[in-house]
């Protein structure tokens, strides 16, 4: 324990970011990286209290409590606070192969089941985390590491997200020939074309994919696998195959007038635009300039998408959600250490709040009707106010409180239900009821001989975090599969 007394003496410095409303100028990342003094006051603020929740990543009340990979917080904590960074990094790379996308993307649950927290603010792990990596990308100390011999094993993992990476990053460790087959135009799933560039600038994950093209993984772009390669090639050709694909089944939001022109799925916008800014110099063809843009969907994919029609210079924004604003405290029955449902400021709000002088949040406000013009263009949304009725918090139409709000893009965020349904035809994987690949945890195996599934097509929607989780755990069933022994964690 660095200081036993820091946690008492300290306060909690938030993590550093640009001003709202001059980073809404441009596109690159919005947040800073934190003076050496501080982070090493916020790594002192860890009490070691002995048994750390922030490490735990168990799923309390279908919210993860603490981290799902089980990052060693207390002992990298430790590390940076008497300044041994390269000590902070072996240990940080034990649990995670990518924090520098956790340190930037992730929700941060650990901090949410900080003992600290139950007091107090939480110690500032994210921030933590971020520093340490990329001091080490600073320092030259991350170096391609390639196996010296490998076992002739061959594995394909299908899909480059977080969990087939992290799948990937794990196999080769342990010395198979691993390719990873992605179907889009570039590596790195929701992190590359979903996440937004000013969370999370797409030259981290290039930087990533090359060190581990240099350790021996291949990549194969522009393939969709069970169609491209059908599932007969692929189980001929290699040993496992590892089904990484998401959730890609997007939920719409079937309503009279959903034809409109104007309406698009959230993945989709922020895609194009992703793509815009990395191919076409910035000059974005799905464009809300000048537009009214109104954002179905409450969370964290919809914030992103205001933060998006921002930059694009949108006329208005405005993001509906069907539930009732979180509060300021932790309510009784949401307790340490269960992830926090309390109100936050998204960099999105903050910064729409710079720009139109409000948050663009509007709660319990329920859709009802897309209207269009006679050219079939969107011109406006039909809504309705609704509240809570009973306990169980089931939800009805407020008389009288039906408005029409003006919008020329409606952008869907509400969600996916599951895998993409191509994958079940393509593989013939069993489904559960949520429409997932079939394979229990910690097995990870489908009902198909030496096919695999991990990250968002086998547990859900979900997070980077989880995802990296899912895939590490999923390679070391792969290596015992193949092996019948494993030293992968
Ligand atoms: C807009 C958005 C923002 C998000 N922001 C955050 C955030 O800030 N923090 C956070 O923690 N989580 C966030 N999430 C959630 C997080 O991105 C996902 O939980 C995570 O990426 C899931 O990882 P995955 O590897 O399972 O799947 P994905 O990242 O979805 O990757 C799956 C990949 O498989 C490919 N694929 C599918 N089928 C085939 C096929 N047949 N052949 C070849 N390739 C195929 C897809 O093209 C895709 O690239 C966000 C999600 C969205 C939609
Ligand atoms: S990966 Fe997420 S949950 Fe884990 S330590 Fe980092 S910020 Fe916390």
């Amino acid at each position: 324990m660095g200081k036993p007394t820091g946690f008492i003496e300290y306060d909690r410095i938030p993590s550093p970011v640009r001003d709202p409303l001059t980073r809404t100028r441009d596109w690159n990342e919005y947040s800073l990286p934190m003076p050496v003094v501080d982070l090493q006051i916020q790594a002192a603020r860890c009490m070691d209290c002995g048994v750390p929740f922030c490490h735990t990543g168990e799923e309390i009340k279908n919210g993860v409590s603490g981290c799902p990979l089980h990052n060693l917080i207390p002992e990298w904590n430790d590390a940076v606070y008497r300044g041994e960074w390269r000590e902070a990094l072996d240990l940080l790379l034990k649990t995670n192969n990518f924090p520098e996308f956790t340190g930037r993307v992730c929700p941060a649950p650990c901090e949410g089941s900080c003992t600290v927290a139950i007091s107090e603010p939480a110690v500032g792990i994210k921030s933590i985390e971020k520093a340490i990596i990329d001091r080490g990308f600073e320092e030259g100390w991350i170096q391609a590491q390639a196996p010296q011999k490998r076992t002739g094993k061959r594995i394909a993992i299908i899909g480059s997200g977080p969990a087939g990476l992290a799948c990937a990053d794990q196999l080769n460790k342990a010395a198979h020939n691993v390719t990873v087959f992605e179907k889009s135009d570039r590596i790195g799933g929701l992190l590359m074309y979903g996440i937004p560039t000013m969370k999370l600038e797409k030259d981290s994950i290039n930087r990533r994919v090359n060190l581990m093209a240099e350790e021996g993984v291949e990549f194969v772009t522009n393939i969709e696998a069970g169609k491209d390669i059908p599932m007969a090639q692929l189980k001929a050709e290699y040993d496992s195959v590892v089904l990484a694909t998401g959730a890609g089944n997007a939920r719409d939001v079937k309503l009279p007038g959903r034809d409109a022109k104007g309406i698009h799925f959230a993945v989709d916008y922020l895609t194009q635009s992703i793509k815009d800014n990395l191919d076409n110099g910035g000059v974005q063809t799905l464009s809300a300039e000048g537009k009214n843009v109104i954002v179905i969907g409450g969370g964290d994919t919809g914030a992103d998408c205001v933060a998006t029609a921002l930059r694009q210079g949108a006329k208005s924004i405005y993001q509906f959600g069907l539930r009732d604003k979180l509060p300021d405290l932790r309510a009784i029955q949401n307790p340490w250490p269960q992830y926090p449902k309390v109100f936050q400021m998204d960099y999105a709000h903050s910064e729409a709040e710079a720009v139109y002088g409000a948050d663009p949040r509007q709660y319990l406000v329920n859709s009802t009707e897309f209207i269009k013009n006679e050219k079939g263009e969107l011109t406006g949304l039909r809504t309705i106010d609704v509240d809570h009725v009973d306990a169980e918090r089931n939800l009805v139409e407020v008389p009288n409180s039906e408005k029409i709000w003006d919008a020329e893009i409606v952008l869907i965020a509400i969600g996916f239900a599951g895998a993409t349904p191509s994958i079940f035809k393509d593989f013939k994987v069993a489904k559960t009821n949520r429409h997932t690949i079939e394979a229990a945890k910690g097995f990870y195996r489908t009902d198909v001989e030496g096919i695999f599934a991990c990250g968002d097509a086998r547990y859900g929607q979900s997070l980077v975090v989880t995802a990296i989780n899912e895939g590490r755990e999923a390679a070391r069933e792969v290596d015992f599969y193949l092996m019948g022994e494993t030293f992968l964690p």
